[in-house]
Parts: C-alpha cells; sequence; structure tokens
C-alpha cells in the first residue's frame, strides 16, 4: 500500500480518526506550535520548541490499529507515556501520514525526513527511547512541511522495503 495521507490547516480532530484503517501500520504526525514554548517532555526534561512545524513518527501495532493510535493523537490527552503527549497539548495535528502493513518502518521514516535539507533535531532521543535514531521528531521548515514530505516518504516505502 503507498502511503496515504489526511490534512487540515486549521488542525485535525478526534473524529477524523474514523476514516483511518483499523490496521497496524506507521504514521508521521505533522504538527504545528502556534507560538514559542518551553515544555518539559517527561524524562528528557525542560526544553525550548520554538513556533513552527514539526514532524513525529511512530507506529501503530497494537490493538485498534492506526484509528485507535491517531484517535489519541488527535486528542490532547494528558502526557502519560509517550512523548508526542507533551508536544501535542501546545499545538495542532495539521496533517496524518500513513501507510498499513505489519512493518514497523518508523525508523525509516524518522532517518530519511531528518536528512532533509532544513530539517533539524530540536530535541535529542525525542520518540527514540528504544532505538538507535537521533530522534523521532524533527522540525521543519514551512516549505518543507508544505512539500516535501510526502514523496520523502513514498521515496522510502519503495527503497526501504521491510516487510
Ligand atoms: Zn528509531
Amino acid at each position: 500500500m503507498t502511503i496515504q495521507q489526511i490534512g487540515r490547516p486549521a488542525g485535525l480532530e478526534p473524529q477524523d480518526s474514523l476514516s483511518l484503517p483499523r490496521e497496524n501500520g506507521t504514521y508521521a504526525l505533522l504538527l504545528r506550535l502556534p507560538a514559542d514554548r518551553d515544555i518539559r517532555v517527561g524524562q528528557l526534561g525542560p526544553s525550548r520548541f520554538t513556533a513552527g512545524h514539526y514532524l513525529y513518527v511512530g507506529s501503530a501495532l497494537g490493538s485498534g490499529g492506526l484509528a485507535a493510535r491517531l484517535r489519541r493523537h488527535l486528542t490532547a490527552v494528558k502526557p502519560s507515556f509517550w512523548h508526542i503527549d507533551y508536544l501535542r497539548q501546545a499545538g495542532m495535528v495539521t496533517a496524518v501520514y500513513y501507510q498499513t502493513g505489519a512493518a514497523r518502518r518508523e525508523c525509516v521514516w524518522a532517518t530519511a525526513v531528518a536528512q532533509l535539507p532544513g530539517a533539524t533535531i530540536p530535541l535529542p532521543r525525542f520518540g527514540a527511547s528504544d532505538c538507535r535514531c537521533a530522534a523521532h521528531l524533527v522540525q521543519l521548515t514551512a516549505q518543507l512541511a508544505n512539500a516535501a514530505l510526502i514523496t520523502t516518504l513514498s521515496l522510502t516505502a519503495s527503497a526501504g522495503n521491510d516487510a
């Protein structure tokens, strides 16, 4: 399956997750932070996040698949487990990219987007406690956020066949 996307510049709502498959898969959240914020990200501690666009990559391999996980991400839940919960509370999700499949592709995606020109890692180890990636969160220029993402992720889909 190719990479699909849903998006809304004003921010996706929890009910938008109803259109997503209940199968397992890999996903990327595009978040917009409207203003600079100091956020304490769990055990990573306090960090300054500047206003702008961020991409977080994860995989949903549990019960309810992509639809259940994305419903959680589209609801500003009280942070309890994932690093992304802390950033999610401060911003909005403007797009979701996803690909169904049992393979855990999040590290391939995270590595690919981190290598985009203009992508930076705001907080090392964010979302990457259990792997060797620098982080599963990158900050993107507005231009990247609007244009290059789907192309980059699609390239990893054809090149990184890890199924
Ligand atoms: Zn990783």
